[in-house]
């Protein structure tokens, strides 16, 4: 299909994304309308000029479930193939209700590859003035806004007055999506149920995973998750709600995908802020629109192999227990958890 594409006497126009982007940056977005043409159905989708072509495969993923590594986008005159998905929309010369043409199989495997780009991206160690810049920039707390209004948190039970929030991350942090197994709860991580128990008495629980809301769902139908009488999930997140930001750092210029709280709290405003929230995720830069409220968990992988040794949840229920009744989560430091716990517990001893 990229032969046809080529082969046209038309001329090829190169995209310098780097370039087009920066200009696009100046300007307030612009919403466009694409339409998306698959096995002879149209499918259209709303974006705006500064998400992504990478947001943009999100989006087809979620009206078409072919996952974005498996999909080849064709547009008349474009080599769509040679953009990187760092590319901002804008930069990508689309003519209003342009038609992409997209060819793509359904991923098959439940299992295997639902975390998008995190395995091809290492995780990025952030220095901390580059990520006072990533979430005090404009751009981004304008795309944190449209996010907010856009995504709607559907919950699945109601709020609860005077509980914490705890929001987790599912792939590597409660569930190893790599391994393959006949039952997916021998990809469990251990004491996964226990502490989903004990984090409810004192904490309402979402769960944001990077993959689309089909998987999430079922993922955690399979493990039980939404059917255990002894606690209840407030509501699911997907990769929607997730927004795009880039790396300031001048030597490694990378563009990836976070979790920003600020769309939760954005919608439960008498429930939820900086103050009481805090998310377990094995990927830091999920973190990056707010550092203060993320607690790097040890990524659990190679399940048959770690199942037995794995007890992180355990530990980390001891913390949350810990600092469940402290007003003010911001002044943590939840990369000292560890330490932390056992402070906790010696101020206990000593009481
Ligand atoms: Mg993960």
């Amino acid at each position: 299909m990229a032969d046809e594409a080529s082969s046209s006497s038309a001329p090829v126009l190169a995209v310098d994304a780097a370039a087009l982007g920066a200009v696009a940056d100046a300007l307030p977005p612009e919403e466009m309308t694409l339409v998306v043409k698959w096995r002879g159905q149209e499918q259209t989708v709303r974006m705006v000029g500064d998400d992504t072509l990478g947001e943009l495969k999100l989006r087809i993923c979620e009206v078409t479930g072919v996952l974005p590594k498996r999909q080849t986008l064709l547009y008349p005159k474009l080599m769509l193939k040679d953009v990187d998905d760092s590319a901002l929309l804008s930069s990508i010369p689309f003519k209003p209700n342009g038609k992409i043409s997209m060819v793509g199989t359904v991923e098959e495997e439940i299992y295997v590859g639902q975390e998008d780009a995190p395995e091809v991206l290492d995780d990025l160690d952030f220095e901390q003035n580059e990520v006072t810049a990533i979430k005090d920039k404009d751009v981004y707390k304008q795309k944190l806004k449209r996010r907010a209004s856009q995504y709607k948190i559907k919950l699945l039970n109601p709020c609860r007055k005077g509980k914490k929030l705890l929001v987790l991350d599912i792939d590597y942090t409660l569930f190893d999506h790599k391994s393959s197994a006949e039952n997916p709860e021998e990809l469990m991580r251990p004491y996964l149920h226990q502490f989903l128990t004990a984090a409810y008495s004192k904490y309402d629980i979402m769960i944001w995973s990077a993959t689309s809301m089909k998987w999430v769902e079922l993922k955690m139908e399979q493990l039980g998750v939404l059917s255990n009488p002894d606690y209840k999930i407030t509501a699911l997140m997907d990769h929607l709600a997730m927004i795009t930001v880039q790396s300031e750092n001048l030597t490694k210029k990378q563009t990836f995908d976070c979790k920003p709280l600020g769309v939760i709290w954005a919608q439960f405003p008498e429930y939820y802020n900086e103050k009481n929230t805090i998310m377990f995720d094995d990927l830091r830069r999920n973190f990056v629109m707010n550092p203060q409220n993320g607690l790097v968990i040890k990524p659990f992988k190679k399940a048959h192999s770690y199942r037995d040794g794995d007890h992180e949840l355990v530990k980390l229920t001891h913390y949350l227990l810990t600092i469940a009744d402290l007003e003010d989560f911001s002044k943590l430091d939840h990369s000292k958890w560890e330490s932390f716990r056992d402070e906790g517990a010696k101020r206990r001893r000593h009481r």
